[in-house]
């Protein structure tokens, strides 16, 4: 699925094979989880393939990096220029791109200098699907700020991730919606989550969640289409049985939410303000939204 036998990955300065890139067992990150990532995404547009807002993915892969103690040595741009490349060797338009770095060889439990820098790419439906989801308020909160860096990119929180989508699928929802430490809601194992009543978009400040790209997006696109936004902490009270809901990320996109824990949003989808939003990010990410005007 992610690869075949002609597919490249990027690899510390090098194009090689997927099926070849070979790394060692020792490697710290696969033992402790210490290695940063992203999710980005590129579309097919009318100028051609366009990465989404790369340089903002990779100044957070930097970020992550740093706050991981984990020295790389590229720039933003620098990674920006590979992307394309990579893009272009696998032939690659509409794409999931994961840039991955890791810590090598350690079984201590202290960054290295031998760091792995990985790009790969390949094409992915949307994630969460599009059918509108039934979501339940997880046992699991978010790691608690105190105990990492939850602004930060790194492999080993997917863990708590990973708990919370298993949980909910086993339990026959489509996705888990998790508090923060304080009982707060926070966010989705892999999404921002907003929610709507009496016409006002709400979501949780930062603090407790990953600050989502495709967020920051749906603030710019509220600021232009004159929706009032709040950013807030708010409980699970107030959420349920409120009008609308979705999930914003790279891979989900603009996902709508049908239920939480069973109780279902007010509006019918096509009614609410994410509806909108949604088909607007649409067009927003394929550099598309005049495609129906002319200007002649
Ligand atoms: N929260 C978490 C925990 C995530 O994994 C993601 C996906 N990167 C998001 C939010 C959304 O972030 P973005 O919009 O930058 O993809």
């Amino acid at each position: 699925m992610y690869y075949n036998d002609e597919t490249l990955v990027f690899f510390n300065g090098e194009w090689l094979k997927a099926k070849d890139l070979m790394v060692s067992p020792y490697v710290q990150t696969m033992h402790y989880g210490s290695g940063v990532f992203e999710g980005i995404r590129s579309y097919e547009t009318p100028d051609g393939t366009r990465v989404f807002k790369s340089l903002e993915h990779y100044e957070r892969l930097l970020h992550s990096a740093k706050m991981m103690h984990l020295n790389v040595n590229y720039t933003a741009q620098e990674f920006t220029d590979l992307t394309y490349q990579l893009l272009e060797k696998n032939n690659l338009s509409n794409a999931y791109i994961r840039p991955l770095i890791f810590v090598g060889a350690n079984m201590s439990l202290t960054p290295t200098d031998e760091v792995h820098v990985m790009l790969c790419a390949w094409e992915w439906g949307k994630y969460l699907g599009n059918k509108m989801l039934d979501v339940m308020i997880s046992s699991y909160q978010r790691p608690n700020p105190k105990s990492c860096h939850v602004e930060a990119k790194v492999t080993g929180h997917y863990v708590n991730s990973i708990l919370a989508t298993t949980e909910a699928k086993k339990k026959g929802f489509d996705e888990a919606l998790l508090l923060d430490a304080q009982g707060y809601v926070a966010e989705g194992p892999g999404a921002n989550f907003f929610f709507e009543k009496d016409e006002v978009l709400y979501t949780s400040p930062l603090g407790n969640i990953l600050p989502g790209i495709t967020r920051a997006t749906i603030f710019e696109l509220c600021n232009e289409l004159g929706f009032k936004l709040v950013e807030k902490y708010f409980t699970t009270e107030e959420v349920r049985g409120a009008d609308s809901a979705f999930f914003t990320g790279t891979a989900a996109e603009v996902a709508g939410i049908a239920s939480l824990d069973k109780v279902n949003f007010k509006l019918k989808w096509e009614d609410s303000l994410g509806s909108i939003l949604q088909a607007k990010y649409t067009r927003r990410v394929a550099f598309n939204e005049y495609g129906n005007f002319s200007l002649v």
